[in-house]
């Protein structure tokens, strides 16, 4: 099998003597038939034809081949943001009167979905620590488990495998938010997860400037999670879906200069004396660094740390001047954000206190700048 290099460079790439060497952008909202027994056939599913973009689309049926080879999955559905792939995965497989057992170390969107409009529809969200999980999916009883291994902001990991394994044998669907991950260092499938989500808006797409969401799976999973996306209409756009091919083709060196810059900049910080703590999977300081080594690829490009109170983060966030000070993550540019202004705003202290968040605590996005210059930079704004 080819590598993750090659795969990201031509997975979904047009084949063929005298073909494109990169993806058209097929930027028809519509599609002709040749006759009603052609419409008929569309009809039956598989046929390869098109009738409507909200529905598919040659550009982004390309992208979500390239999206499904990089995660070593059967099928890929893509769609317009990491939220509209979590809202079509949870409704299409969840009824009024299910639970689900949901990680409380969740990306806030997430959460909020759960806490506050799933639950009006009947959908039970039990919360647990991403510690709990296991023996909580062991326990059975729930439809779905949806967990983050590393987890927003404090980077813990899950033992995605055993997690996996419980869900199989409860009978319930498995749900990994793998965007802080991404498949340069964690293939979750091949660790037996049912259901690959993505925020593809970060990583995978990699420059900032696009909104788009990823779900990889077993085809039999995601047929209905594509009729469901069908009928939410939040659908990918051709022109993003060609970016999102074009920004896949740098996607492995990319991710190794953010893991490297993310582990100089982790091991700087960890020396600071005004540095409370600093969360990175490849400290040995961490507390899941052997299930770092035995997990994951790589460390990943995000560091979270704290200066211990509101103030200093406050103080210190407003002096930076080459770190942007922005939400999101995975593009170039080095971005911090504040998890209690940002991911975790509208938190009760309790629910803070349950994801680990704490209110001096920075998130940073590392970039692909020089990681002297962020030094530099962290170094005046903490001084
Ligand atoms: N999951 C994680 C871990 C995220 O960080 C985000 C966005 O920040 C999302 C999901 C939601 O993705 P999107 O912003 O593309 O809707």
């Amino acid at each position: 099998m080819e590598k993750l290099a090659t795969i990201a460079v031509h997975a979904g790439s047009p084949e063929g003597d005298n073909a494109p060497l990169t993806t058209p952008v097929v930027q028809s909202t519509t599609f002709r038939f040749s006759s009603a027994a052609a419409v008929e056939e569309y009809g039956r599913g598989k046929s390869g034809l098109y009738m409507y973009s909200r529905d598919e689309n040659p550009t982004v049926r390309a992208a979500e081949q390239a999206v499904a080879a990089l995660e070593g999955g059967e099928a890929c559905v893509l769609f317009g943001s990491g939220m509209g792939a979590m809202t079509a995965a949870l409704v299409a497989l969840l009824s009024g009167g299910d639970e689900v057992v949901a990680s409380t170390a969740l990306y806030g969107g997430t959460y909020k979905l759960l806490r506050d409009v799933l639950s009006r529809f009947g959908v039970r969200a039990r919360f647990v620590t991403p510690e709990n999980l296991l023996s909580e999916c062991s326990r059975g009883s729930a439809r779905a488990c949806v967990f983050e291994s590393p987890t927003n902001p404090t980077l813990r990991l899950v033992d995605v495998e055993a997690v996996a394994g419980a869900c199989k044998a409860a009978g319930m669907v498995s749900i990994i938010d793998a965007t802080f991950a991404t498949p340069a260092l964690l293939r979750p499938l091949s660790l037996g997860v049912n259901l690959v989500m993505h925020s593809a808006t970060k990583f995978l797409n990699g420059h900032s400037d696009h909104l788009c969401g990823a779900l990889v799976g077993k085809e039999a999973l995601l047929d209905p999670i594509r009729t469901v996306s069908h009928r939410l209409g939040a659908s990918l756009d051709a022109h993003v879906a060609y970016d999102l091919l074009r920004g896949l083709k740098t996607f492995a060196v990319r991710m190794e200069r953010h893991c490297a810059s993310a582990m100089a900049v982790a091991r700087w910080l960890e020396k600071q004396p005004s540095v409370q703590r600093v969360w990175y999977p490849g400290l040995p300081s961490h507390p899941d660094h052997e299930l770092a080594g035995r997990q994951m690829k790589m460390s990943g490009g995000m560091v979270t740390f704290t200066v211990g109170t509101r103030e200093r983060a406050f103080r210190f966030w407003d002096r930076l001047r080459l770190i942007a000070r922005a939400a999101s993550l995975g593009g170039p540019e080095s971005l911090t954000s504040l998890p209690i202004l940002f991911s975790h705003t509208g938190y009760s202290a309790e629910e803070l206190r349950r994801a680990g968040v704490d209110e001096g605590m920075v998130r940073m996005s590392v970039g692909l700048e020089d990681p002297d210059d962020l030094i530099a930079d962290l170094k005046q704004a903490l001084q």
